[in-house]
């Protein structure tokens, strides 16, 4: 239909993923929301999708989707979009989204644009924004065939609301042919973590390089973030130096967050991390440099020595704790 929109919904965790609550919220504030979900869900995923705004729920739970990778779920969606061709079906720039969004454009020879931040239905068609050069220009662009329309969106790029619908459900089937099933997941292995999720966290206290030291990171901002009850969060420039695991980057290359309160400790606010942080609500800023260009985009800067300031803050809030 012209304004029908499908998300291709990701349970991670055990979970219906953030993003993919987002992207229904605008699907279904643009046109009509649908999803397609396939593999192994939590018993209520449905009705989550659907208090997120899908009106109808292609829903595939054979074990096939989770034993392979990525063929099944391809064949399977090239089909669905053939058969309903909705305006426009977008994917998560994840892992999962971008493999399967990549395969369906092999398959049915459609294109597919990345890094997606904002998007309108215009005229039957798609107008893509896509936020450059860590955010300081605003491409657009939209596709020239009338065939499937991919969108691979960047995480945080809408509000999710619940707005308490309710979704019909379609049983979609697994393929049978032996030949997609090149891919076996052999082995699933969670990596445990700690406190709450940098892309779910309302408060987030990230470390660079100002802290000199893996171990003084360690000291201080795990604390501070705990007496927050937030996440901790980091910069390319100490994941590069290993005194913290890739998954706390945040940035260009890392993870995009929206916390209400960002606390940056000893970050510069160089373009590339500032791509991943700057839509936080307010931002807190701690720098011994005061023409550091993080505090151009603060809403609270503290110039001084990280090592001294830190003990204080974190002294103060156990008080008054
Ligand atoms: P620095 O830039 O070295 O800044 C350290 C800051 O600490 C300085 O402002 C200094 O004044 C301050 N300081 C020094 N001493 C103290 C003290 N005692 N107390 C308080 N402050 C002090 N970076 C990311 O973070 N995320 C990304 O995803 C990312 N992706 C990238 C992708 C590409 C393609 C490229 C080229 C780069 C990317 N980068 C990314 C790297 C980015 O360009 C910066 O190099 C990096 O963000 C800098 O990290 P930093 O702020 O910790 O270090």
């Amino acid at each position: 239909m012209a304004d029908t929109i499908w998300v291709y919904a990701e349970v991670v965790g055990g979970a219906v993923t953030p993003t993919t609550l987002e992207m229904l919220t605008k699907a279904a504030e643009v046109g009509t929301a649908e999803a397609v979900l396939l593999g192994s869900a939590p018993a209520d995923a449905v009705a989550t999708l659907g208090a997120y705004g899908a009106s109808k729920v292609y829903r595939g739970d054979d074990p096939t989707f989770d034993s392979y990778l990525m063929l099944p779920a391809i064949e399977v969606v090239a089909s669905l979009l053939q058969a309903h061709q909705p305006a426009a079906m977008l994917f998560a720039s994840s892992y999962a989204g971008r493999d399967v969004a990549a395969g369906l454009s092999a398959k049915l020879d459609c294109g597919a644009i990345t890094d997606v931040g904002d998007f309108q239905l215009s005229d039957g068609n798609v107008k893509a924004t896509i936020p450059a050069l860590g955010g300081s220009y605003l491409a657009t662009s939209t596709f020239t065939h009338a065939g499937p329309r991919l969108l691979l969106v960047r995480p945080k790029s809408f509000e999710p609301k619940h707005t308490g619908g309710s979704a019909v459900v379609e049983a979609v089937p697994a393929p049978a042919d032996a030949a997609l099933r090149k891919v076996q997941v052999v082995d699933r292995v969670d990596v445990p973590v700690e406190g709450p999720q940098l892309d779910a966290a309302r408060a987030i206290v990230s470390g660079g390089r100002g802290l000199k030291s893996g171990e003084a990171f360690h000291a201080l901002i795990p604390p501070l973030a705990e007496l927050l009850g937030g996440a901790v969060g980091a910069t390319r420039a100490i994941v590069d130096a290993g005194w913290v695991p890739y998954a706390m980057q945040v940035g260009q290359t890392g993870k995009t967050v929206k916390p209400d309160v960002y606390i940056a400790v000893g970050i510069s606010g160089a373009i590339q991390h500032l791509a991943g942080m700057k839509q936080s609500k307010a931002i807190i800023a701690i720098n011994s440099d005061p023409l550091a260009p993080i505090f151009q985009l603060s809403d609270l800067g503290i110039v001084g020595d990280a090592a001294q300031i830190l003990p204080l803050l974190i002294d103060e809030i156990r008080e008054r704790k």
